[in-house]
């Protein structure tokens, strides 16, 4: 607790301000930064959720400049429908889901507002206008340089709803968090005014001291910035217990808080805060206020591990200035302010202490190193993210590198292609993700690297300089470079301008390895566009390591050798415009493997390149996971009895390197054919085998997949070009893919497989394929599939077939679905293209590998028995079964139109109630010469059904998580039972009459 008196404090901070940075080093020559020390006195009226305050603002100008004009923030405004923050959430295509659209929505008893009652510049009323959240003030007498204007201030205030950040009754019920909360004067540096209007991200603040008072209900505990000054009048946990209580009378309560030197304050209140302190030895003392409950349990280990946590950054950054921080459960996720942090409190350990030190972290790069991060948000939230993982290892004593996960991110935003750079203004990034990862992670994983270019000893020594020079300031981007240059004795403007300015990427490789007499010559080639030194591991068969450092020439220098990479050699510069570049060594023995970067700090984005031989990773009955330095293969053996097919053994397998780019998949079998009937003619091999790979060259999402497979019987290989439309790729809210596919397919073999052998004509299909879908044709959206093909030299065929769905949701749970298909065909096609109403044609069924296997397995009889169907068609589903005279036939025309009732009545299993209907026929002939839909021929009449069913969706399922990854079959298991309780026009039978059928896979 600390009640020392401002004085005793002003006193403190002088020695800070001025004689520990002459002790220490210089900051830039110049420097200046403006002074505003707020004196405020507000009322929260805590069931009209309104405040009246007055402002006393002390404003001095340390400029060179005389200021005309003064700005201030009103950040309140931006939870008004139409404002800035509102607009821009409904515009981004990713936006924090936390606004969203809620803005948009908020009623006037909602949303929050300033007002400004009353303004006087040195006791004389000023002249002031508001744009959004940025109020300008046209000043009496201009501020000289030098000099200061007292601003007095009435204020009144509604606290909006908790959209973002601020507000009232936040998710997890906490009735205040009053955060950007006080009409706040804007910065001015010597960039200019700071008034970057209040979109959502990022803050500057002027530095000053805030003596703060607030009224409110008794009942409230707050806890926030500041330290409280009458702690024996408020109590609530603040009291000292050696002394006696003196709580004035009335239902209200007066806090008065004093936070000196920090740029911003903020607070929040409830009436059920729970308030416990700890003390970090020789350190500040932690308060933690939080609503306890079966949810804030884990709260129990979060004191000690705050201390921890200071302890740490004290450490490794520099000491934490102030005595006192709160951990106080309220806002919206986590927010930093200075002396406090704002965090949602319902959450597990790790979450807990992760968002915890990681708000922390933020005192030391937001709160006492004041960088401008609404201009360069990295310079706040990539040094917080750096510190706040290497911290959580030491608090979970985990193993590994911290920062992989962050190198994870800038690798993923790489791999999408919508990577922006860094030094980006922190609102004007074009998605929310890229300034997730330009803000977070890749300056996370930058500044580790940059350990990795200095050295680590160096990249130390630096981190603690930065921050002893520059606390209590606003640090620049080229505050810290020249920081870092002079404690490195390196030059590292080429190593800045590519982190900060540029979306270059690295990606260096070993080309070759060759013996030349007694030296072994290594060529190495840069294949990204920028630039970085170069250390290079031999390893050698008896297991000992040696390290060759290549310096960039632009360096001007080279790391010292760090230990833990064995023996150092270093080679000639590589200059930064040479493509290529041989590096010689003679080996002290035989050499097991050479690699760039063993440290895993270089951002390189293909390591698969990184070695002399390429580092495949098998793993038997594991799934792969995001692995840098490999190229992962999962694999595992498949063995399955089935009537029909009999005995299926093989292996299935498929690989790919980090998110998914060069996937692979190879599958093969041998099958014996049906037991009773064993023929050596019925054995056969079924494989696949297929390829895709991201062209980055041609756009975002761009692919190309080359696949060849032989499955009972028939055999077909294609080549598919696709590209994602649109300008944010795999962030677009409707997918729009355009493909080209070229195909060849051709029966090879009579196999024990209904539905296949029955309808597939003899002889080559050679064809081309172009596709259109918009968004998912299943559910919502449409796609346009027309194939030209040739069959033999007798057949010719082309066909268009029309897929559209459109889902509305009409309650929590329940969906209504109407969907519309049609295809027309030109010529004769071949019966493996024909359409038919109640299921797929038959390619669509060689495809559908977990209905093929499964049917299978039971085998045709049962199938037929326990009426199996498989998806297909447009879902008049009942017309499939055997044996109810059924009148839908295989035709190169069809169109089908249904609806589709579900209502999912357990909340968290997959599993839905359906009612359904449908009408649609299918025919031969061409389309427009054989139109009669009505007729009085029954063959010729529209067949409609309507039904009832239910569908269970096993891959969906928990359960099975551990293995879905590896298995197709599992990826697309669903089991459904439905009854079409009317059937129109069957031959021979009732209409009306209820008939179950079982689904498996993809159903609708
Ligand atoms: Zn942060």
């Amino acid at each position: 607790m600390d009640n020392q008196h401002p004085l005793k404090r002003t006193a403190f901070l002088w020695l800070c301000l001025t004689v520990l940075p002459l002790l220490g080093y210089a900051q830039r020559a110049g420097y200046w930064q403006q002074a505003a020390s707020y004196k405020m006195n507000v009322h929260l009226d805590a069931a009209a959720h309104t405040m009246q305050g007055t402002q006393r603002l002390v404003y001095t100008n340390n400029s060179p400049d005389t200021l005309r004009r003064v700005f201030y923030h009103l950040y309140f405004n931006a939870f008004q429908p139409g404002s800035m923050m509102d607009v821009r959430s409904r515009t981004l295509p990713d936006p924090d889901s936390r606004i969203g659209d809620r803005i948009y929505h908020l009623n006037d008893d909602e949303i929050g507002y300033q007002h400004i009652q009353s303004l006087k510049q040195d006791g004389r009323p000023v002249s002031f206008s508001i744009q959004n959240t940025i109020m300008e003030v046209k000043l009496n007498k201009p501020i000289l340089p030098g000099e200061q204007a007292v601003f007095d201030m009435k204020f009144d205030s509604q606290v909006p709803i908790q959209i973002r950040r601020s507000g009232r009754d936040n998710a997890e019920g906490i009735d205040y968090s009053m955060t950007q909360w006080y009409p706040k004067m804007a910065e001015y540096t010597a960039d200019g005014w700071q008034t970057h209007p209040y979109v959502e991200r990022e803050f500057i603040g002027v530095w000053g001291n805030f003596d703060v008072k607030i009224t409110i209900d008794s009942s409230y505990t707050i806890g926030g910035t500041g330290y409280l000054q009458n702690p024996q009048q408020v109590g609530h946990g603040y009291e000292d217990p050696a002394q006696p209580l003196r709580r004035p009378g009335g239902g209200e309560l007066t806090w008065h808080f004093y936070a000196p030197n920090v740029h911003d304050f903020a607070w929040a209140a409830d009436p059920d805060y729970k308030h416990e302190t700890y003390q970090v030895p020789d350190g500040p003392t932690v308060h933690l206020l939080y609503v306890p409950s079966e949810a804030t349990k884990h709260w129990d280990i979060l004191g000690k591990k705050t201390v921890q946590a200071i302890q740490f950054y004290n450490k490794h950054v520099g000491t934490y200035a102030y005595k006192q921080y709160s951990v106080v459960q309220g806002g919206d996720g986590g927010m930093e302010y200075p002396m406090c942090t704002l965090i949602t409190g319902e959450r597990s350990p790790r979450s807990l202490v992760g968002v915890m030190a990681h708000e922390l972290a933020h005192n030391w790069f937001y709160g006492m190193l004041g960088s401008n991060e609404s201009r360069f948000p990295w310079m706040d939230e990539g040094f917080t993210s750096h510190f706040s993982a290497r911290a959580m290892k030491e608090l979970f004593n985990s193993k590994g590198n911290p920062l992989l996960g962050s190198y994870m991110g800038y690798l993923y935003i790489k791999y999408l292609g919508l990577e922006e750079p860094s030094n980006t203004q922190a609102d004007r990034f074009t998605t929310n993700m890229a300034y997730g990862i330009s803000s977070y992670s890749k300056p996370a994983a930058f500044l580790d690297q940059l350990s990795y270019v200095v050295g680590k000893n160096n990249f130390d020594r630096a981190i603690h300089r930065y921050f002893d020079t520059w606390r209590f300031k606003h640090p620049t981007p080229e505050d810290f470079e020249r920081v870092v240059e002079k404690e490195s004795d390196m030059v590292l403007d080429w190593y800045f301008n590519f982190w900060w300015n540029s979306t270059d990427e690295i990606d260096y490789s070993i080309s070759d390895v060759s013996q030349r007499g007694d030296s072994v010559d290594v060529n190495l080639k840069r294949l990204g566009n920028a630039t970085m030194p170069l250390d290079v591991q031999v390893t050698y068969k008896d297991g000992s390591k040696e390290l060759h450092n290549i310096p960039l020439g632009l360096m001007r220098n080279t790391k010292p050798a760090e230990e833990e990479y064995g023996k150092r050699y270093t080679h000639p510069d590589w200059a930064w415009t040479l493509p290529e570049y041989t590096m010689s060594f003679k080996p002290h023995g035989d050499i097991a493997s050479i690699v760039i970067d063993p440290s895993n700090r270089l951002a390189d984005v293909n390591r698969l390149n990184n070695r002399n031989h390429f580092p495949l990773q098998v793993h038997w009955l594991e799934p792969t996971r995001p692995d840098w330095n490999h190229y992962n293969v999962s694999a595992r053996p498949a063995l399955w009895y089935g009537i029909d097919a009999g005995l299926r053994l093989g292996f299935t397998s498929s690989g790919s390197y980090l998110f998914g780019d060069r996937a692979m998949d190879l599958d093969f079998f041998l099958t014996s054919g049906s037991l009773e009937d064993y023929r050596t003619t019925n054995t056969d091999a079924d494989y696949r085998l297929s390829y895709t790979r991201k062209l980055d060259n041609w756009g975002l999402e761009t692919y190309l997949r080359a696949s060849a497979r032989r499955y009972y019987g028939i055999f077909g290989e294609s080549l598919e070009l696709s590209k994602h439309l649109g300008q944010f790729g795999a962030l677009e809210s409707t997918d729009k893919t355009l493909s080209l596919k070229l195909f060849h397919q051709v029966k090879t073999a009579d196999r024990q497989s209904d539905g296949l052998d029955n309808y597939w004509e003899p002889g080559s299909v050679y064809g081309a394929k172009l596709s259109f879908e918009f968004g998912d044709a299943r559910t919502n959206g449409f796609s346009l599939n027309t194939v030209a093909a040739a069959h033999k030299s007798r057949l010719n065929a082309s066909y268009a077939e029309w897929v559209s769905n459109r889902t509305l949701e009409w309650a929590d749970r329940g969906t209504t679905r109407f969907g519309f298909n049609f295809g027309l065909a030109a010529g004769s096609l071949p019966t493996q293209y024909r359409f038919s109403m109640a299921g797929p044609t038959s390619e669509q069924l060689w495809e559908n590998e977990t209905f093929t296997s499964f049917y299978n397995m039971v085998g045709t009889q049962t199938a037929n028995d326990i009426h199996l169907l498989a998806k297909g068609g447009n879902g008049l589903l009942g017309y499939g079964l055997s044996g109810i005279g059924s009148p839908d036939r295989f035709g190169n025309n069809y169109w089908s139109a249904t609806i589709w009732n579900t209502y999912a009545p357990f909340k968290q299993a997959p599993f839905n109630l359906e009612l359904f209907a449908g009408a649609g026929k299918s025919w031969n002939g061409r389309f427009f010469g054989d139109m009669p839909i009505l007729g009085s021929n029954k063959d010729k009449s529209i067949l409609a059904s309507i039904g009832t069913g239910a569908t269970y969706d096993l891959s969906a399922l928990q359960t099975f998580s551990r293995w879905t990854a590896q298995s197709r079959f599992l990826q697309k298991l669903q089991l459904s039972l439905r009854m079409p309780f009317y059937m129109h026009s069957l031959n021979g039978h009732d209409d009306f009459k209820p008939r179950l059928v079982f689904g498996i896979s993809e159903t609708f």
